[in-house]
């Protein structure tokens, strides 16, 4: 039998800033499982905003993020972290002074950084980053099934009131996330090597083929089963969201991709010395390591990877 979900008795009100994929999942999700009696979300995008109410994801829309605040138990920023300061800044004047501040971004430091300064002193800031996603945007590309046995990392800096972290580990918890928490600082390096480099390396190896001019690009298109296809789904990420992540994770990634660099060296080596027993050895240690993401249920055997006809595709940052 299924295990029942996790339920909270509902917060009264939670405020969405940012109704992309990531926001419009969390309204979603928090609806199903009636996690606040009230749902008002703020976007920047009239557009977006209109399609919010077409969907009926929120109770309230308001174009003005100080305004959609206003008596929320429980802000959650869900934009871009380069404007996560700019946002907290133009919203902090209408918070309630027993409010909780989270947000979702897929940086942590830099945000605890930006973020935290412009909120009062008694507002409670527990960040937060659902390790979920899709490589889609916007308020159509979310469903309420992202984050269900998904890990969801908050960064809390240690003198935060335990009420507040309690809260957003128990939202998280509805949402059907396992949580953990760890520091600022050891999240963007941990998600530099599982995430961010591994985003950087689709991102050049598409655009290294799409550059090649021995290959033609329907040649690349037409045999891209051998491995390149999977390289795409990730480089067809949000150009907005990524250019961001390295930006304001540079110290991590650039360490994270010197090692990498260290290795393909090696790698290459290998190849060039035609040293058949070390190339054997090094898939053999990588192969455990996708047995072992299964086996945690993080992932799943099929050959299409779970993907085929699924929303959810494996992903996120
Ligand atoms: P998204 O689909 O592009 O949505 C971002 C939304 O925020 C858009 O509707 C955008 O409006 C809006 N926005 C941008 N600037 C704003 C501002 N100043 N005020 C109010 N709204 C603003 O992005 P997402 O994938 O949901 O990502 C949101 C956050 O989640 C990012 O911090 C990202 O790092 C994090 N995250 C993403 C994933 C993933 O896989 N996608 C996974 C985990 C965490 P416009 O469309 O008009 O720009």
């Amino acid at each position: 039998m299924p295990e029942a979900p996790f339920a909270i008795p509902p917060l009264k009100r939670i405020a969405i800033i940012g109704m992309g994929l990531i926001g419009s999942s969390i309204a979603r999700g928090a609806r199903r499982q009636n996690i606040a009696s009230e749902i008002v979300i703020s976007d920047l995008s009239p557009i977006v905003r209109d399609r919010v109410v077409e969907l009926r994801l929120a109770d309230r829309v308001e174009a003005r993020p100080e305004e959609a605040v206003i008596d929320a138990d429980l802000v959650i920023l869900c934009v871009p972290v380069g404007v996560a300061g700019d946002v907290a800044k133009q919203m902090a004047s209408g918070l309630k002074s027993d409010a909780v501040v989270s947000d979702v971004g897929s940086v942590k430091a830099a945000v605890l950084r930006d973020v935290r300064p412009f909120l009062p002193a008694s507002v409670g800031f527990v960040p937060a980053h659902p390790v979920a996603g899709t490589e889609h945007s916007g308020p159509d590309a979310g469903f309420a099934e992202l984050f269900v046995n998904r890990w969801c990392i908050l960064t809390p800096a240690e003198n935060e009131p335990a009420n507040a972290i309690e809260m957003v580990r128990n939202v998280w918890r509805a949402l059907g996330s396992n949580v953990e928490v760890m520091s600022a600082a050891h999240h963007d390096l941990v998600l530099a090597i599982t995430s961010h480099v591994p985003h950087l390396i689709a991102y050049n190896i598409v655009g290294t083929a799409a550059d090649l001019e021995e290959v033609t690009r329907s040649e690349v298109i037409k045999f891209s089963a051998g491995g390149f296809r999977d390289f795409t789904r990730i480089a067809a990420s949000d150009p907005t969201m990524w250019r961001d992540i390295f930006l304001h994770n540079k110290g991590a990634v650039l360490e994270m991709l010197s090692r990498f660099k260290k290795d393909l060296d090696a790698a290459q080596r290998m190849i060039e010395d035609e040293n058949g027993p070390g190339l054997f050895e090094l898939f053999t240690r990588t192969r455990a390591i996708r047995r072992g993401i299964i086996e945690l249920g993080q992932e799943t055997a099929a050959p299409d990877f779970g993907r085929r006809g699924a929303q959810n595709s494996p992903g996120g940052s």
